[in-house]
């Protein structure tokens, strides 16, 4: 009880602290961009943010000091987010590249991998992402075919990766590939560190639905990876692979970390329903006290969840029941701000940016149960490793995955 009675004490002065750095050294914005496909310009301002973020502290929370972060607790950087709300925290940007790859290179990194990288990952120099899915599936990621071929004290790297968030603007990914064929599938998968800029690697980028193009296609031909980028023992990749999913699918548990990426607050929804006039409506009315019951609920339970798992209380699997309540709200919020902006969500005027801006979130709020693996996905997670159920039978896990049928 003393302790906690310190640690609150302490975690009150930490937020005072920044609330006069972020007054002093940030800028309030009223509407968060989406930076969902940013400029050359906004990079650059952006990664100007994330190395002043560093230098002062307020990156790598939860890092360890010996490689550039704070060795501080997931409260201090809910603290921070939420005294950050509001100003233009580059989230977006670097968020992935900090919170996903740089949290598993941490995690199964060599100590030569993470002094070389970890602080310019922090302090915004290196942008990383992961090369995941393929276009033969992403659901099955132990069925991937991109290669790599040891030769000397390198690996040659062929084959092809798809939906890579942000690869044109990305400098570094984490990419699981298959250094063995003569296993099963799990078996033979090894992680390397590509980096990006590397001979052989083509980058097409690929337009979606809501507009935007962040995501791309890569295509590698004889890329030349040193061995010292391998991450972990050589195929072992799929417990390297397997932190990082736990690692990305636990992240939106600290809805702290998310509040300023593209999606609408129950805040929003009120004040839409007040300019469209639609706050009197009883039906609307119940729906927004809905929504932010669940939101509330959510919130708590996610950070209880990820406390649970971060102090070992908890199986890493119910990472995929946060994933799964977060996407389901941000679509409900995305639904009920286009029905409340009527006819002004499908058409709109150059200069209501409103309508654009709702459109464009509803359209983006569709990926949020396909991103980072899909609900069904994260359900059959829960069935297995939450609730103890059987597991989905995989007629090919036991064989050599050189003796399945691919494609
Ligand atoms: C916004 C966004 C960002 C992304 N960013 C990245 C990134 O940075 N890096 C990256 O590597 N990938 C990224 N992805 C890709 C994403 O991980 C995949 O789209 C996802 O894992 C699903 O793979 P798939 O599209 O190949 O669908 P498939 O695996 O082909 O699945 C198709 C359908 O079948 C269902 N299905 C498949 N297997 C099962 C099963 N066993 N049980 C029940 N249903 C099943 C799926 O749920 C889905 O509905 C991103 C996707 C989105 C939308």
């Amino acid at each position: 009880m003393a302790n906690e009675q310190v640690d609150r004490a302490g975690l009150e002065e930490y937020r005072l602290a920044a609330r006069e750095w972020l007054a002093k050294n940030l800028t309030r914005v009223e509407l968060m961009g989406s930076d969902e496909d940013p400029s050359p310009e906004r990079i650059a301002e952006a990664a100007q943010t994330q190395a002043r973020l560093h230098k002062a502290g307020y990156a790598g929370f939860t890092f360890p000091v010996e490689y550039g972060g704070q060795g501080l607790t997931f409260e201090h950087e809910r603290v921070f987010m939420e005294e950050a709300k509001g100003y233009d925290i580059p989230i977006r940007l670097f968020g992935v590249s900090i919170n996903i790859s740089g949290a598993t290179l941490v995690s199964c990194g060599t100590d030569e991998q993470k002094q070389r990288h970890i602080p310019r990952i922090l302090s915004g120099e290196e942008r990383w992402l992961q090369f995941l899915s393929e276009p033969s599936g992403g659901s099955d990621l132990a069925g991937l075919l991109t290669s790599a071929t040891k030769d000397g004290d390198t690996f040659i790297l062929n084959g092809q990766k798809t939906w890579s968030t942000g690869a044109h603007v990305s400098d570094f990914a984490l990419c699981p590939v298959r250094t063995r064929w003569d296993v099963p599938k799990h078996k033979g998968i090894s992680v390397l560190i590509v980096d990006l800029k590397s001979p052989g690697i083509e980058i097409r980028r690929i337009k979606q639905m809501n507009g935007d193009a962040e995501f791309c296609e890569e295509f590698f031909s004889d890329v030349i990876v040193p061995e010292s980028n391998l991450v972990g023992e050589e195929n072992d990749g799929w417990r390297v692979t397997r932190r990082l999913l736990e690692i990305e699918h636990l992240w939106p548990g600290r809805a702290w970390a998310r509040r300023s990426d593209a999606t609408l607050e129950v805040a929003d929804l009120v004040g839409l329903a007040k300019r469209r006039d639609r706050d009197a409506d009883s039906g609307v009315r119940r729906e927004i006290v809905r929504i932010h019951v669940a939101t509330e609920a959510q919130n708590l339970l996610s950070s209880r969840l990820a406390q649970g798992i971060e102090r070992g209380r908890l199986v890493p699997g119910y990472g995929s029941l946060v994933k799964i309540g977060n996407d389901t709200l941000v679509q409900r919020r995305a639904e009920l701000a286009l029905n409340l902006a009527g006819a002004g969500g499908v058409t709109w005027t150059s200069n209501d940016g409103t309508g654009r801006r709702l459109a464009h979130t509803f359209l983006t709020s569709r990926s949020r149960s396909i991103a980072g693996g899909t609900t069904e996905i994260q359900r059959n997670n829960v069935s297995d490793r939450v609730l103890g159920l059987p597991r989905e039978p995989g007629f090919d896990w036991g064989t050599p995955f050189d003796e399945i049928p691919h494609n």
